[in-house]
């Protein structure tokens, strides 16, 4: 498969080089130049398929010939070593939960599988790639576990001092080998404007090989459309209109949702859940698109004030602004109408939610008043005891902490303070 530029500007480039590159010359997004849908039959029989034989079947395409057939399967397996399972709450309203991951947030799979493949692009160790990478906090520690000890990559991370919970913190800065934490005196907006000067100083990128690991990145980006496919196998027999509610703030989980639509999967709708980052439930009802600075919130992976992977769901529906609003619809909440939405799952359905997928059920509560025959399934995509304090305070409940989370608490945080470029050039230079 070869990949396109979404500016239209630099030369077409095969899926190893969309890899390493991350971002097109141009500064544009890459883009498949083909998507062949799966046969019906492939939908029909998922049940009788494998998390691992569907996900290969799904991404085979993608990443022909780049990487063999043999190797992409144990590249799958690897990354898929968890669970993914859908619970139900009500009679039309599930969960898919995507926090089984060693970071129990859904970012695993697309870090889990692009490090793999970059690992095996790199397996000569012909030239290092560096992957550098910004984080408001889950992206940060998947890559992080997911890079950890793949030869020929070194991982640098960037994260806003004081601004990620002690959780997040404790997943990025303590693992070691290739992987460091750069601890900035900032923003993560700073953090971000750093990575990006850094992808544009030719004096820098002349020297080393430097890549994202966000899900501008194909191998992260389209992984996640396994998801929506593994949701599907579990409940297409019983459930005729299934809609995903997912809680979106680049947008690239949705948009990689559409993807497994474009391959066939018979859904034929999404909904964006937003918190009051809403640049995109705007643009739906105005059909203007207005980016804006980001506001801080309680579900702060969502905190984006200009969706980086909405370019990409336009040329999916052909940058038809109709067909768009007939396969997407966007609802935004605010951080008190979260809170309450935590109380009520948990009152309700005794469930924990996490308050990114609490505004994922309000999506679904709203959709399912103007369409009260569908099956809406929200994506939970980070455990609940990520967010702790919002939680604990919201449920006057103590949470038990997961095992993948104790193991990181009592280890030793290692990461060195920035300030400013050019302690991060001093830094990858030297
Ligand atoms: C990253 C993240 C999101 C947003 O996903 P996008 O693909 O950027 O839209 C939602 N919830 C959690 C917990 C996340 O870590």
């Amino acid at each position: 498969m070869n990949y396109y530029s979404l500016n239209k500007k630099a030369p077409n480039t095969s899926f190893k080089e969309a890899v390493i590159k991350g971002l097109a010359p141009d500064k544009g997004l890459y883009f498949p130049e083909e998507i062949k849908p799966l046969p019906p039959s492939f939908f029909d029989n998922i049940s009788t398929l494998s998390h691992t034989e569907i996900a290969f079947e799904a991404i085979k395409q993608f990443v022909s010939p780049d990487i063999p057939e043999a190797t992409l399967k144990s590249i799958v397996e690897d990354t898929l070593n968890f669970d993914f399972p859908v619970v139900p709450l009500s009679d039309n309203i599930s969960t898919l939960e995507l926090f089984h991951g060693p970071t129990m947030a859904f970012k695993d799979v697309g870090a889990r599988f692009m490090a793999r493949c970059l690992g095996y692009f790199n397996r000569n160790n012909s030239k290092e790639v560096t992957v550098l990478v910004a984080t408001s906090g889950d992206t940060g520690g998947a890559v992080a576990h997911g890079f950890l000890g793949v030869k020929g990559v070194k991982v640098v991370i960037l994260y806003p001092s004081g601004k990620v919970s002690d959780i997040q913190e404790k997943q990025l800065t303590t693992l070691g080998e290739n992987i460091t934490a750069l601890e900035v005196d900032g923003t993560f907006d700073d953090c971000q404007a750093m990575v990006k000067t850094a992808f544009l100083d030719e004096n820098l990128t002349s020297k080393m090989q430097l890549t994202s690991a966000n899900s501008i990145n194909v191998a992260r980006w389209l992984p996640q459309l396994f998801y929506f496919m593994f949701a599907y196998k579990q409940l297409h027999k019983t459930q005729n209109d299934i809609v995903f509610s997912v809680p979106s703030g680049n947008f690239g989980n949705v948009c990689a949702g559409m993807m497994a639509q474009q391959l066939g999967m018979p859904i034929k709708h999404f909904i964006a859940a937003n918190n009051e980052n809403n640049v995109v439930t705007r643009y739906l009802e105005t059909r203007d698109y207005k980016a804006k600075p980001s506001v801080q919130t309680i579900s702060n992976a969502m905190d984006v004030g200009d969706p980086s992977n909405f370019i990409r769901i336009q040329e999916i529906y052909k940058n038809k602004f109709e067909t768009l609003k007939d396969n997407l619809s966007s609802y935004s909440f605010s951080d008190e109408e979260t809170k309450q939405a935590l109380l009520e799952i948990y009152n309700n359905f005794n469930y924990v939610a996490d308050p990114h997928g609490a505004v994922g059920y309000l999506a679904c509560k709203a959709y399912l008043k103007e369409n009260p025959n569908a099956h809406c399934v929200f994506l939970e995509t980070a455990h609940p005891t990520k967010f702790l304090d919002v939680v604990e305070e919201v449920i006057q409940e103590k949470q038990a902490l997961p095992p993948q989370i104790e193991a990181v608490m009592d280890k030793e945080k290692v990461a060195f303070k920035i300030s400013d470029y050019e302690d991060l050039k001093g830094f990858l230079l030297g």
